[in-house]
């Protein structure tokens, strides 16, 4: 059998050594638009920061694709599907060519969201933070630079302003909404991290959309919002990802805001399958979603792998959760905001808060001490009632094992 797979990042990988394990005959053939083996995007930022270095971003060598039989095309961009023909058109130095499969895996990720403000696209001196080329392209032009604008708050606009002031540039955060990483925290936790910023040198401007980047030739000069200019040489645009469908347009895929699968991570055309961040599926609470994360990516990337070679294995659904660590500060969010009860512990040093709906756990945000969020998120998934054990989740050292080992209750709505 031949398996095709687009794409080289961890849905791709994950899938390719799925299939190994089992399947030692298929023929494997993995297509990527980059030059470079599997590397993660997680810790870019500390690579601009210089706190981690370019050879550690690496997950696995070029010896790593011949010792697993894959065939590894790089600098191959895909540019269009015929399920009729089966094949995928690709672009390779200029030369247009088709690729035959059997069974084919899309796992090609998302992109970075330009949001539609003039100077944006054309003007030299902005970037993205989305892929290891984004990353050495900023960290080229930084000797030019002094000031820096980065435009959106969520946790690549915080990490990217962090390593920037962290390689001595004067930075400006701006956001269009009224506080920093609104899609995952309230606004009380947003103040803390947004005091943060501000105590480690960083402007931040929010309830401030930009109208329009400034500059000519040479690069980037300015940033204007509607009540003021801030001065900068470089800006890193970090409005979100989207999941890349515009090469798949004609190829008959069911496609909302991504490729839409089902739990085997099976697409509406035989054969075909997608994974990673450019699908759209179940979440945990049965409603669909895109929900761009690395272990989201393993899993539905190692499910698709193995349902490629027949084995029936079923995805349990999506789970959103963020992480992040901003100037030694921890912050974590996973699940909805809102349910029937607010539980809220806090001291100056830490903010934690859980939500309660119907007796279970529906979401959660920690900042300062994040500890126990991956017990609170295992609860939320298996929909155990907390009702009984209520009044204490939130103490120190309490434990849990107890209530993990109940079976789970049928699953109640929530977002
Ligand atoms: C700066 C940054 C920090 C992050 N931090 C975290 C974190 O802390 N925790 C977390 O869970 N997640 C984090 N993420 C998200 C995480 O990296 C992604 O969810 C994960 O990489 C998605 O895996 P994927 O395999 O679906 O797609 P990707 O990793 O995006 O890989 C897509 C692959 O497809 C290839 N490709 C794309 N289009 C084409 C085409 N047309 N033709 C051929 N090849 C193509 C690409 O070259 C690449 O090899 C971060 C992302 C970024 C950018």
């Amino acid at each position: 059998m031949k398996i095709v797979i687009i794409g080289n990042g961890p849905a791709a990988v994950a899938a390719a050594e799925a299939i190994r394990e089992f399947d030692t005959k298929s023929s494997i053939t993995l297509v990527s638009k980059e030059s470079s083996p599997l590397y993660s995007p997680c810790p870019l930022a500390e690579y601009v920061e210089q706190s981690v270095a370019r050879e550690d971003l690496f997950l696995r060598d070029d010896n790593f694709y011949s010792q697993q039989d894959i065939t590894s095309l790089r600098s191959h961009l895909a540019v269009s599907l015929d399920p009729a023909s089966r094949a995928v058109k690709v672009v390779h130095e200029g030369l247009a060519f088709d690729i035959h499969y059997d069974r084919l895996l899309i796992a090609s990720g998302a992109k970075a969201v330009l949001p539609p403000v003039p100077g944006l696209a054309s003007v030299p001196g902005v970037f993205t933070l989305k892929t290891l080329a984004d990353a050495d392209a900023i960290i080229d032009r930084l000797g030019k630079v002094r000031q820096a604008v980065v435009i959106g708050s969520g946790f690549i606009g915080l990490e990217s302003a962090q390593a920037l002031v962290r390689r001595g540039v004067k930075v400006t955060l701006i956001e269009a909404q009224n506080q920093v990483l609104p899609l995952m925290l309230d606004g009380e936790f947003a103040d803390r991290v947004e005091a943060r910023l501000t105590s480690f040198g960083i402007s931040v401007l929010v309830n401030s959309p930009v109208k329009e980047v400034l500059g000519g030739g040479s690069g980037v000069t300015s940033v204007r919002t509607a009540d003021r200019e801030v001065e900068c040489q470089l800006v890193v645009s970090a409005a979100g990802v989207r999941p890349d469908v515009a090469w798949l347009g004609s190829s008959g895929l069911q496609i909302g805001r991504g490729v839409e699968v089902g739990d085997r991570m099976d697409t509406n055309l035989p054969d075909i399958y997608a994974a990673g961040d450019i699908i759209e599926t179940s979440k945990w609470n049965g409603e669909s979603d895109v929900i761009p994360t690395w272990p989201n990516a393993v899993t539905t990337g190692r499910i698709a792998g193995l349902n490629i070679i027949g084995q029936d294995r079923r995805f349990q659904g999506l789970l959103g959760v963020n992480v992040v660590r901003i100037f030694d500060q921890a912050i974590s969010s996973f699940g909805v905001r809102e349910g029937e009860r607010i539980l809220t512990e806090q001291n100056q040093d830490y903010l934690r808060r859980l939500i309660i709906d119907k007796g279970r756990i529906v979401g959660g945000q920690f900042i300062g001490d994040i500890s126990g969020s991956g017990i609170y998120l295992e609860l939320m998934r298996k929909q155990v009632d907390v009702t009984a054990v209520e009044g204490a989740l939130l103490r120190p050292h309490f434990s849990l094992a107890r209530l993990l080992a109940a079976p789970p209750r049928p699953r109640v709505s929530a977002a």
